[in-house]
């Protein structure tokens, strides 16, 4: 990247405005020894430092340095990554490089004005995926795609490689429309046998609407496990989609109204199955640090979020599992393993299942490309990640694939079609249930 000789120093934050510019003290825990390079997605793609963890660092170091400003260069660099967090599981300096990019990505959406499609594609995005009551409205047109035959026909006459990139990715990601809804699911569910826990759950906004049966499965798997669930009726999305992408102000409105809704509840334990949102959660007490209102009781919240693996990892097993002789490839969301350190748990729950077989794979550390908006935004590198995941993934010879997250259920469903393969893709809940509820392992083969 060259560096402009007139970028104008901003006041002591360079290219930043004064609103939390990337820390420099942050910065400066960057040794360069480039340990992060090798799990990078973008360095794997490219091979180019300013796409590489220590790159990035770099240009927000010559960022505060007002040696750079936040231009188009700056800004793609950025962009590319997927925030995928693997540089923080890997960098033995403990460079806080989530805190480092979520704070360039606000200052980006604040002062670098987008060019017009960009912007109004991210719009739509920020419009529509945070909102259930919204997301709900694309269903009926989406099953009528799906249903009528149309979607068949675009697919096989090739007339979807006619679609823009990022239509082209959604036609692709789109999942099967549920015939049923979560709007069936209590606001409190009894615990069986002697209680132990009383947990809420987040429903999410994407797992709501379009995967109710995992959101109905984690009720029931709770349920059978002596957990109390309440669902607190008023909960919104939690905001992980925006803060991921910078938009700061709306991640931080959704995220007080989610402690708002969950608070009256008082739980033990606030559950997530959507790694994006539990990682999202279990922040609120950094991103809520300036909010002389909100400040403790993020902390108290954020203490209180766990994944749903975590739970259940952490109760002795009381519900019977029935033999389930399948082999599950295991895919670790990034949000999970390297955002949240989760990589255990979801093992040792598997692992109670008789009969079950765990496969796991090559690069397990390397995001499938799914990130957020990622494959909405940058569906090319999004969907070479997504391919070479799946190479990884059928070279185990799975039965099925088990994950925690919705977007990479999306990602890996619409890869491993892309692939020709007819492995399913479930959310790791769902296998657990399937146990709990003694179904054949078939009722799984057939999603
Ligand atoms: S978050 Fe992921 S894509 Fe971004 S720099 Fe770190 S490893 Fe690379
Ligand atoms: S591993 Fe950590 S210290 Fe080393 S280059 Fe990467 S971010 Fe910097």
């Amino acid at each position: 990247m060259t560096e402009p000789a007139n970028a104008p120093p901003n006041a002591g934050y360079g290219a930043f405005d004064a609103n939390h510019p990337p820390s420099t003290d942050l910065v400066n825990a960057c040794v360069h020894c480039g340990f992060c390079l090798a799990t990078c997605p973008t360095y794997a793609l490219w091979g180019e430092e300013m796409d590489s963890p220590r790159g990035r660092i770099y240009l927000m170091k010559l960022g505060l340095q007002g040696q750079v400003r936040l231009d188009p260069t700056f800004v793609n660099h950025m962009d590319n990554c997927l925030g995928c967090m693997a540089c923080l599981t890997s960098c033995p300096s403990g460079v806080k490089y989530d805190k480092l990019i979520e704070a360039t990505r606000a200052q980006i959406e604040r002062n670098f004005p987008r060019p017009a499609p960009e912007g109004l594609l991210r719009r739509m995005i920020f419009d529509v995926f945070p909102r259930p009551e919204r997301l709900r409205l694309l269903l009926a047109p989406l099953a009528l795609y799906q249903r009528s035959g149309l979607q068949s026909l675009m697919r096989r006459s090739g007339l979807v490689k006619l679609l823009p990139a990022s239509l082209r990715a959604m036609e692709n990601l789109a999942p099967s429309v549920p015939r049923q809804t979560n709007g069936g699911l209590p606001q409190r569910v009894v615990p069986e046998g002697e209680p132990r826990l009383r947990v809420g759950l987040l429903l999410g906004c994407v797992q709501s609407v379009f995967f109710p049966e995992v959101n109905a499965a984690t009720v029931r798997v709770l349920a059978a496990e002596g957990c109390e669930v309440v669902i607190p009726r008023d909960q919104c999305c939690c905001g992980a989609l925006m803060i991921h992408a910078g938009e700061e102000k709306a991640a931080l409105d959704y995220a007080r109204r989610t402690i708002d809704a969950f608070e009256g509840a008082h739980v033990d334990a606030v559950v997530s199955n959507a790694a994006g949102c539990g990682s999202n959660l279990k922040d609120y007490g950094y991103l809520l640090r300036d909010d002389p209102e909100y400040r403790e009781r993020a902390k108290v919240f954020s203490a209180k979020c766990r994944d749903i693996s975590e739970v259940l990892a952490g109760l002795e097993p009381r519900a019977p599992r029935h033999p389930l002789p399948l082999k599950v490839a295991y895919h670790d969301a990034c949000h999970l393993q390297h955002a949240q350190g989760v990589r255990a748990q979801p093992r040792a729950v598997l692992g109670t299942i008789p009969e079950l077989q765990i496969l796991e794979t090559a690069e397990a550390a390397l995001c499938c490309g799914s990130a957020g908006i990622y494959n909405l935004v940058r569906p090319g590198p999004a969907k070479e990640l997504g391919d070479r995941k799946v190479r990884h993934l059928l070279a185990t010879a799975p039965d099925l694939v088990a994950t925690g997250n919705p977007g990479c259920l999306l990602q890996l469903r619409g890869g491993l079609r892309s692939a020709g393969s007819a492995v399913p893709v479930v959310h790791l809940v769902e296998v657990v249930d399937a146990s709990m509820r003694g179904v054949a392992a078939e009722s799984l083969l057939t999603r």
